[in-house]
């Protein structure tokens, strides 16, 4: 038993309040998830209602409040009462002094977040039941827009990939219903930033025109409210309600295909606000005219504006959006580590974001030094697009860049050592990465004979038994491009 007298009065004891929140948080996410993002938690201090939590970094922040902020919510409410609060306090320290509170040295807490009650999660205030309650013209709607803060210009990395989609997402929101571009239709496959795109153009036209009615909807939403009003007898007024939007925003339009009622009342939708100079924007994983299942005059109206593709980012592209996120989550990452990433995660954004999300996660934790294996491993496990099949192309920019040589003249017949030498480079991890023949592998050299390829591969092999500098040149180069598929 302990001796010490406690002074504190039991229910204003930050640690205790935390430890019943964490009881009911416990009970309500999975063991992982509790141990990797509420168990690095520290209450530091409870004033009126108001407790303050010490976590790594801003990411834990964010990451919390998108994921959980409703069970992070409701531990806090059913502990602390209605008015109860949470503040997140960030420490400059990520050094851990054990088990105390684990203030930095000057025990001084760097960045103190607004005073943060975890977010109610909104439900949209234009549901069924609700918006049809008012079914005056006049009357100002009030609903919600349903666009999420987070997804903004400012923090769309762009690239050759998305340059189009961007550019005319951009001119949209400077004039909503003005440009040629009604419907503006985005297309392109997963997690390359569609949805990221459009609801950019929602949120600045909200800021910049706090007048406008803006929603966004997932089609599959829009589909399920529509079945959900016919059944309540209410389809005017479903519709009546999207015709009064300034900027329609429907994301994932492909989901629309093989449900004819719902694709003709679109149909009528897009007709009166069309008409009356109202902006469009749409989302799909395919371009208009592949869009089988789907009624050909929607078809053929999609295509009245301009269609812009969004393509997998390229290098340079997947370095920007490393580099922006981990500085935005206010996390030092090694270069070597986010260039890895970037040369094996090609295919998708959301992965790109997945791995960097993993590799912050442990680096909040600290538990572990973050090393090459722990990203491989990481990558590894996220990355769908394991380059197995790596391509040629890639092989060569990658050791072209490394040794700051002009790809080009890898391909010409430039005899200069250094060009050479990365060409031999670049022709020996071809050949023991792809499994690509000596004959397509010479032909991507400029239509050098399989002799030549023979001949290159022999000389690095001897190179690098000699010589250790090119032996560990050429290992970096490899630990970029190839996943060891261990
Ligand atoms: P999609 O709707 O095409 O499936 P999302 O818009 O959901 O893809 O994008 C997936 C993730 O990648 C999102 O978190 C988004 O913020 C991010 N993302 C996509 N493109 C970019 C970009 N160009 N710059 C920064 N982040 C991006
Ligand atoms: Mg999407």
């Amino acid at each position: 038993m302990s001796s010490r007298v406690i002074s504190l009065d039991l229910n204003s004891d930050p640690k205790t309040i935390w430890r019943n929140c964490l009881n009911i948080i416990k009970d309500n996410v999975p063991a992982i998830t509790y141990n990797t993002w509420f168990l690095p938690i520290k209450p530091i201090e409870l004033t009126n209602k108001t407790l303050k939590i010490q976590v790594p970094n801003n990411f834990f922040i964010e990451w919390i409040e998108e994921h959980y902020n409703a069970v992070i919510n409701k531990a806090v409410k059913s502990i602390l009462g209605e008015n109860g609060n949470l503040i997140y306090i960030i420490l400059e320290s990520h050094e851990d002094d054990g088990e105390d509170a684990g203030l930095t040295k000057n025990g001084q807490p760097v960045v103190l977040q607004e005073p943060k009650a975890p977010k109610i999660e909104e439900t949209p205030v234009h549901n069924v039941s609700s918006f049809m309650q008012n079914n005056v013209e006049e009357e100002e709607l009030i609903f919600n827009s349903n666009l999420k803060p987070k997804y903004q210009f400012e923090n769309y990395i762009k690239g050759e990939s998305n340059q189009l989609a961007r550019a005319a997402a951009f001119a949209v929101s400077e004039n909503p219903g003005e440009t040629s571009f009604n419907p503006l239709f985005i297309y392109g496959g997963v997690g390359l930033g569609k949805t990221h795109l459009i609801q950019a153009i929602g949120n600045r036209i909200i800021t910049k025109y706090p007048d406008k009615n803006v929603l966004y909807i997932p089609s599959s939403d829009f589909a399920s409210k529509f079945v959900d009003a016919i059944q309540l007898n209410k389809g005017n007024e479903f519709s009546n309600f999207y015709k009064r939007m300034d900027v329609l925003i429907i994301d994932d339009i492909q989901f629309l295909v093989n449900r004819e009622k719902t694709q003709d009342l679109f149909f009528h939708i897009f007709n009166t606000l069309h008409q009356l100079g109202k902006q469009i924007i749409l989302s799909s994983d395919k371009p208009p005219k592949d869009l089988k299942g789907l009624n050909e005059r929607l078809i053929s109206r999609f295509q009245w504006g301009l269609s812009a593709d969004i393509q997998p980012p390229d290098f340079e592209t997947r370095m920007a959006i490393l580099k922006n996120k981990a500085e935005k989550f206010g996390i030092q990452l090694q270069h070597g580590h986010i260039e890895y990433i970037a040369y094996n995660v090609t295919s998708n954004i959301r992965e790109l974001e997945g791995c960097l999300i993993k590799v912050l996660a442990i680096a909040s934790l600290g538990s572990k030094e973050l090393d090459m294996n722990s990203i491989k491993k990481i990558v590894k496990e996220i990355s769908t697009t394991r380059q197995v099949n790596v391509s040629i192309d890639q092989i060569t920019k990658a050791v072209c860049d490394y040794l700051k040589v002009d790809e080009n003249k890898v391909r010409e017949k430039n005899r200069r050592k250094e060009v050479v030498q990365a060409r031999q480079i670049a022709m020996y991890l071809s050949k023991i990465i792809t499994k690509s023949s000596l004959k397509t592998i010479g032909l991507h050299f400029g239509g050098r004979d399989h002799s030549t390829v023979i001949h290159s591969f022999d000389c690095v092999t001897q190179l690098l038994q000699e010589d250790a500098n090119i032996k560990e040149v050429v290992e970096s180069i490899k630990n970029k491009i190839e996943i060891s598929s261990t």
